[in-house]
């Protein structure tokens, strides 16, 4: 499967693979199942008959679910397209690249570590484990992350073995590898250049210019050490 752009994905032709529960499985699908504090994509499926139906979230599982009202518009071995909803995708997309961006900042900066996130499409949340949060200055970190979005960084993704990446000096974010089975040889690796590398199955902007200025929105305290950071884009 050829990798799609983590920005305005195209429309992909595939076959239904089965349905169940009004759930479908496709033969191949590259909407983007939540995971990783990236809600899932929604979107459409077309046939050459004219039938449209929206499917809702995308959930991860064994084999990537799209779920539907109702399952009698379908049948097993039928050949649909997929439409991923572009607006939303686009945003979550943008905001991801964002929080890897103020995760590494906050990390070069204080040494905190990112213990949790959430994304939407409105605004995003990264939870920083400090040795002393009273260091925490939000609106550095704002201006930090601004001044990187502004420098047209590029961001790539790799496919990497997994060796190389536990291995790699720059890597950061490798603890949570021991829960990926053993039978996974290669992951993909988000690289924001000289910024972050990270091991992340997220979609992603392909450059900072993609986008905007990040905006504080406030922090709360979530117990010894921890604050929760909130942020939207100024436009
Ligand atoms: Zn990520």
């Amino acid at each position: 499967m050829t990798l799609h752009p983590g920005l305005n994905p195209p429309e992909f032709s595939t076959r239904i693979k089965s349905i169940e529960n009004n759930i479908v499985h496709l033969d191949e699908t590259y909407c983007y199942p939540r995971g990783g504090g990236q809600p899932g994509d929604r979107g459409y499926f077309s046939t050459e008959q004219g039938t449209k139906v929206s499917f809702a979230e995308v959930l991860p599982g064994n084999w990537i679910g799209h779920p539907i009202e109702d399952s009698n518009e379908f049948e097993t071995g039928q050949d649909i397209t997929c439409h991923i909803d572009q607006v939303r995708r686009n945003a979550h997309a943008r905001m991801h690249t964002a929080q890897h961006i103020v995760s590494a900042l906050a990390e070069d900066i204080w040494g905190a570590e990112t213990v949790g996130n959430q994304l939407t499409v409105e605004n995003s949340r990264v939870d920083l484990l400090f040795e002393d949060k009273s260091v925490f200055d939000p609106d550095k970190l704002v201006t930090t992350v601004n001044e990187i979005l502004k420098r047209n960084i590029r961001v790539n993704v790799h496919e990497w073995e997994r060796n190389k990446i536990i291995q790699h000096e720059q890597m950061r974010h490798t603890k949570f590898m021991d829960r990926i089975p053993a039978s996974i040889t290669e992951l993909r690796v988000v690289e924001v250049e000289d910024v972050d590398l990270c091991p992340c199955a997220g979609t992603h902007v392909g450059n900072t210019s993609q986008i905007p200025s990040i905006r504080f929105l406030g922090k709360k305290n979530k117990g010894k050490g921890r604050v929760r950071f909130a942020y939207e884009f100024e436009i």
